[in-house]
């Protein structure tokens, strides 16, 4: 199904803007009694993030009543502390973060652990799972969706059939896992999400990064063979989380100086601690490696002293 055609499934008053991969997608959902918007994108999008909102296929000139976060990674968040200041707006997070937000844990939230840019911002309402609540007209149930970020929320819509899945699903695979070593919970955690969403009755998801889609069975399908897979080997956990971050740190920056990534690894915390646990390899090599892994998976490439997105 193409992406309109898939769009034209959803309830009117839920907009989408599907953004990249360091922006997640923002949700809008409209209504007489006050719009509300899910998930804020990337720090550096702030602009492109209130400059959608503020369309002809946004609110306009209308205010917005109501920001509420799936989770509070940096690309889900980013944008937090913007629309505060231009809408005025309470934010909501799941009540299993709003504590790291409140201490802004840098670590537990993985933004300076991972540099990741993001604008501190303040929480308003929490979200406890297992409640409900009105949001464009339409009623969203909240449900603990932990893996891939322990305190992370989903909210589904059961007339329209209609999931919000944030980075636990998405149409290939979710968003990356802590390893045994780091959290043992996580993994299991991720099966049992993915158990549990399996089991709700499910059109058409709507995931923090992606197209909206419908082949909710086979997402579902090659999500668990990906927790198979992870089950088996922690060392490919590993190597995939770090593969997405330095991914994502590369799409920040545009360019990092391959002389300079001996000593970004040894500096920013999920590499130094990952090498430290499962790599024990001299900075030089374990930068050689993570460049080689991304350079395989052509993602990256090498320019005249620089790694550069390919
Ligand atoms: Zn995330």
């Amino acid at each position: 199904m193409s992406p309109s055609a898939t769009a034209s499934l959803l309830p009117p008053q839920l907009h989408v803007f599907v953004r990249d991969w360091l922006s997640a997608n923002n949700i809008l959902l409209k209504s007489r009694d006050g719009h509300v918007l899910i998930d804020s994108g990337y720090v550096r999008h702030a602009p492109l993030t209130l400059a959608l909102l503020a369309s002809a296929r946004g609110i306009g000139h209308a205010p917005l009543a109501f920001l509420v976060n799936t989770h509070c990674h940096s690309d889900h968040v980013g944008g937090n502390a913007a629309i505060v200041r231009r809408y005025g707006c309470p934010i909501a997070v799941p009540a299993a973060e709003a504590p790291l937000i409140e201490r802004w844990d840098g670590k537990a939230l993985l933004y300076d652990y991972c540099d990741q840019q993001i604008e501190r911002f303040a929480v308003d309402h929490v979200l406890p799972a297992d409640t409900t609540h009105v949001w464009g007209d339409l009623e969203w149930q909240a449900l603990a969706a932990p893996g891939h970020d322990m305190g992370a929320l989903v909210f589904y819509n059961a007339e329209h059939r209609v999931l919000i899945s944030g980075d636990a699903l998405w149409e290939h695979g979710f968003g990356f896992v802590m390893p045994p070593e780091v959290d043992a919970q996580a993994l299991p955690a991720t099966r049992a999400t993915i158990a549990m969403l399996t089991a709700l009755d499910i059109r058409i998801v709507i995931p923090g990064h992606g197209e909206p889609f419908t082949d909710v069975a086979a997402a579902l399908d090659r999500a668990r063979k990906r927790i198979v897979a992870f089950e088996a080997d922690s060392l490919r956990v590993a190597r995939h989380a770090l593969k997405v971050n330095l991914m994502f740190a590369l799409l920040d920056h545009q360019r990092m100086r391959l002389d300079g990534m001996p000593e970004y690894v040894a500096r920013i915390g999920i590499y130094r601690d990952f090498n430290a646990l499962f790599f024990r390899l001299p900075p030089t090599r374990f930068a050689e490696l993570l460049i080689g892994e991304l350079e395989k998976a052509g993602a990256a490439k090498r320019e005249v002293g620089w790694l550069v997105p390919a």
